[in-house]
């Protein structure tokens, strides 16, 4: 019995033996390089930098598209009145031909998917009708990585309908512009 117990503790031992030795096997490496753990600590704040933007200035707008043919956000709040800014980022990598994104603001009391049926078959102009009385404001059409920023002001309070016009895209990559 007595042996037993020794040899359990002696194997209790052991393992925590090796559990201190293991828990500082997996610290020694950090050790090594205390000048990149301090910079990674340090880098931290500007981290919080790009996520504090969050809370946009008053009428800033960033919506972005992804290769999944969807925009992050399906609905937007603008003032009206007054000058708004918005950035559609395409955060994808595919291109501007396979899985291109824009943004296009139409006017209340559009139909929609009448747009979108026009629009897609103006090649010429990047899916995006010209002198086409039903668009407030679109951005240009972006490929994976790139971004565009627009400005415009709507005057009037109301609900606004936004989509991609690229061809297709419209049924998932569509939104509302609230201005209020
Ligand atoms: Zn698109």
């Amino acid at each position: 019995m007595k042996n037993n117990l020794v040899k359990i503790s002696a194997l209790i031992t052991l393992s925590l033996t090796l559990l201190v030795s293991c828990g500082k096997g997996s610290e020694e490496p950090k050790q090594d390089q205390p000048a990149a753990t301090t910079q990674t600590e340090e880098a931290a704040p500007p981290q919080v930098e790009e996520q504090a933007p969050a809370p946009l200035a008053e009428n800033e707008l960033v919506i972005e598209g992804n290769d999944n043919m969807q925009y992050n956000l399906t609905e937007l709040k603008a003032k009206a009145g007054k000058p708004i800014t918005l950035t559609l980022k395409h955060v994808g990598k595919a291109s501007k031909k396979d899985m291109g994104h824009n943004l296009v603001i139409l006017k209340p009391g559009t139909d929609v998917e009448a747009f979108a049926q026009k629009a897609m078959k103006d090649v010429a102009s990047d899916y995006v009708p010209q002198n086409d009385p039903s668009i407030i404001a679109h951005t240009k059409l972006l490929g994976g990585g790139e971004s565009d920023t627009i400005t415009f002001t709507i005057d009037k309070k109301g609900t606004y309908d936004f989509l991609c016009s690229f061809p297709g895209h419209y049924s998932m990559m569509k939104g509302k512009l609230i201005i209020e």
